[in-house]
């Protein structure tokens, strides 16, 4: 495909790459055997995370997936029951991860933005035991909630739903991929949110700009038993320094900077809800991840993703007529203005005219990708 343009990547801040500066972390960084503790970048990451995170110890993994399914195996036995929002990311991109590796279902709640409530949580849990009934064992908080439009579950919220689970016996799991994001976005300390959870993880590979891995933390005993399970999953790993120091980098240099990306995500939205058609699920974004629907372009969502694509834009898609794009540090406020006229020009010049609203009826149809 040739593009003309500058490409603009707002499909994920997954696609950032590591900056000069982390590369020369990366360059530099003292290495060892990872899984015989021999590796002292790794062990000094841990070490700040579990600090960050008000945790006893931490273990580093490839990604953060292997920590969800890590923490599913050790917190769960097969047949127990996960209670989760049905957005959250072990229910639509772990491919099948929680049945597949730790024999669980799970009880899908609908919350509002990816944040269900603590009377949703409580009608889930608390039902007469039964042998009838799987049990419920482990409560998941997705923070920010990806598909729920990186909101922010606040604290209150958190704390209502610990300790509902706490008085039912439950563990509790926070996946917290983007929980650096929600500090940043509302202030509140990482081990304030990390506090009631008996495991916690944050990915670097995300927007804190390193190329691999997540830091998983809990108890001593939690990450003990993390690491057989890291072993059985083929998630240890020897040299990992080298991609450990770009982590360690993005701890020093990428959390402040995360505002921007929120600064960022809050001009696009607004703009993109003024362009005619689109529609934005959140007009006031909380962190760095902008929904938007297109269905009164009458365009299909593949059909704006495959356009935008010629225009230089990475966009994705989630449904038939929803889009996604997500700020990070590869990204500028230019190229967020940028992106937006892009998009203005693709809507105005390919939507199709719909039912009664004939006003659109000027706009050609002919631009079709497929
Ligand atoms: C990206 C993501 C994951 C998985 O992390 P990877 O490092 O890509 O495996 C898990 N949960 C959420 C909410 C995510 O956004």
């Amino acid at each position: 495909m040739t593009v003309e343009k500058p490409w603009i990547e707002l499909y994920s801040d997954t696609k950032t790459k590591p900056t000069d500066g982390m590369r020369l972390a990366m360059y530099n960084a003292v290495v060892g055997d990872e899984q015989h503790y021999e590796d002292p970048t790794v062990t000094e990451l841990c070490r700040r995370v579990a600090e960050l995170l008000g945790k006893e110890d931490a273990v580093y993994l490839p990604s953060g997936t292997m920590a969800n399914e890590i923490a599913l195996q050790v917190h769960c036995r097969p047949g127990d029951e996960v209670v989760a929002d049905q957005t959250a990311h072990l229910n639509n991109s772990e491919g099948g991860g929680p049945s597949a590796n730790a024999g669980v279902t799970v009880n899908k709640l609908d919350g509002p933005e990816g944040i269900y409530t603590a009377q949703q949580l409580s009608a889930a849990i608390n039902r007469p035991p039964s042998r009838y009934s799987t049990r419920p064992r482990l409560v998941w908080v997705e923070q920010t909630s990806n598909f729920g439009g990186g909101t922010i579950w606040p604290l209150e919220r958190i704390q209502e739903v610990c300790s509902l689970a706490r008085k039912a016996n439950l563990k509790l799991h926070m996946d917290g991929a983007r929980l650096m994001n929600a500090v940043v976005g509302s202030g509140v300390s990482a081990k304030d949110y990390a506090d009631s959870f008996d495991s916690v993880w944050i990915d670097f590979s995300k927007g804190l700009g390193a190329p691999v891995g997540a830091v998983l933390a809990g108890s001593k005993a939690f990450i003990q038993e993390a690491w057989r399970v890291k072993q059985r999953l083929g998630g240890s790993m020897r040299q990992a320094g080298i991609i450990a120091a770009g982590a360690l980098y993005s701890l020093d240099h990428h959390v402040d900077r995360l505002k921007d990306d929120h600064t960022n995500a809050q001009v696009l939205a607004e703009g993109l809800s003024k362009i005619p058609g689109i529609s934005v699920r959140r007009t006031q974004t909380m962190t760095n991840i902008v929904w938007f629907d297109v269905s009164d372009t009458g365009l299909s969502a593949a059909e704006v993703v495959h356009m935008a694509q010629r225009a230089g834009i990475g966009l994705g898609t989630f449904g038939p007529t929803l889009l996604r794009a997500v700020t990070h540090l590869s990204v500028s406020r230019s190229e967020i203005d940028q992106a937006l006229s892009r998009i203005q020009t693709i809507v105005e010049q390919n939507a199709k005219p719909q039912g009664a609203q004939g006003n659109r009826s000027q706009h050609s149809t002919s631009f079709v990708m497929y």
